[in-house]
């Protein structure tokens, strides 16, 4: 049963091999599920230009000139160059594995931030480096991204002004009504879809990444911050956060020829967190927290990905099967997602 077919018009660029060729399957062998009549069967889906790379952002650096400055700001025209010296720190909100989080004040304006104080004094060559990847996310500008207004470097230490986020992070939460989690996906999609068709991948994407405001807004935090570390930190500090959320390929380099694609990667992700959220639970029959080998058996070696339960809706077990594909050319892309029914649907509802 095919809920999205895929077309392969000259501007939808190129379907990947096996792509929907066999659609993911729900709920196992079901019967029910077998025998349901196909759905929206007019549905079409352009797919986006993808291209299998094993870099996590695969952009061009900018000139060495211009990332030999200590600080940027976001070239965004309605904001002003924010000071360090200008800054006080709140408190901390917290810690994780490559540097700590402040909630921060800008005295002048009053405005509220978060400083991001990457660990450790860097040297001169792996600054420069830092201070180019952050050239390039200082222009990622949507509002389901959190912004990237400010990097400084002080003798060494680097820090990242971030748009501040006052709910704070997704970790935790546990959402079972399908039309909040419908629209709460719908938000990282966005984020995510934006990211990718700038040929950004995320390599990070997890509930503590995932922050929320206030006004209920969603927004994907932390882009591009993991490869810096992984590059920058020790290696025997290098496993950078937690292999929890990560895609089967990437843990286990044996697996699918040994080719990461970071697009397919963080679309796993995603759809680890989401399950999260509808069960209140890590997904896996392990602690999140587990040790390195039990998540690596848990995620690598299980026949069968998780799958939302039989509870759930159609279109939501479904939307997990898209995204918790084992081979990483059956998953849909964060564009294909975005039309899937239990998005559309969730919109609808909403509307
Ligand atoms: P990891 O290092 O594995 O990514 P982490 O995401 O928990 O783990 P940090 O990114 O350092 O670690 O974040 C520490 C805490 O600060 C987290 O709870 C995170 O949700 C929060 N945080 C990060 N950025 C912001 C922000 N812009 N606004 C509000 N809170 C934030
Ligand atoms: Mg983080």
């Amino acid at each position: 049963m095919l809920f999205l077919n895929s077309v392969n018009s000259p501007s939808s660029g190129e379907v990947r091999p096996n792509q929907h060729s066999q659609p993911p399957a729900v709920g196992g062998s079901s019967s029910a599920n077998r025998n349901r009549p196909r759905r929206l069967a007019e549905l079409t889906v352009p797919l986006p230009q993808r291209t299998v790379s094993l870099l996590a952002v695969p952009l061009p650096l900018p000139p060495a000139s211009n990332a030999a400055r200590s600080t940027c700001s976001n070239g965004n025209a309605n904001s002003k160059q924010v000071n360090l010296s200008e800054i006080d720190r709140v408190n901390r909100i917290g810690s994780g594995a490559g540097g700590t989080v402040y909630k921060v004040i800008h005295r002048p304006s009053s405005r509220l931030y978060a400083l991001k104080v990457i660990y450790g004094n860097h040297e001169e060559t792996v600054r420069r480096q830092i201070r180019r990847e952050i050239e390039i996310l200082r222009d990622v500008n949507h509002p389901n991204v959190v912004k990237c207004h400010e990097m400084y470097d002080r003798n060494g230490e680097i820090q990242v002004l971030l748009e501040f986020m006052d709910v704070g992070s997704l970790e935790g939460t546990h959402i079972s009504h399908e039309s909040n989690l419908s629209d709460l996906a719908r938000q990282i999609l966005n984020g995510l879809n934006y990211l990718h068709r700038r040929h950004i991948v995320h390599r990070d994407i997890k509930p503590s990444n995932l922050l929320i405001n206030s006004k209920r807004k969603v927004k994907i935090a932390d882009f591009g911050v993991s490869r810096i570390l992984d590059q920058t930190m020790h290696p025997c500090n290098s496993s950078v956060g937690t292999v929890a959320y990560m895609s089967p390929e990437r843990i286990n380099t044996d697996l699918n020829q040994g080719q990461y694609d970071g697009y397919a990667g963080d679309i796993w992700s995603l759809g680890v967190s989401i399950l999260e959220f509808y069960l209140g639970r890590f997904p896996f029959a392990v602690g999140r927290q587990g040790d390195w080998a039990s998540l690596m058996c848990a995620i690598c070696m299980s026949s069968q990905p998780p799958e939302a339960p039989p509870t759930a809706s159609y279109e939501f077990r479904h939307f997990i099967s898209c995204c918790l594909q084992k081979d990483p050319t059956r998953r849909l892309t964060a564009a294909q997602l975005l039309q899937h029914p239990f998005i559309i649907r969730g919109q609808n509802q909403v509307a």
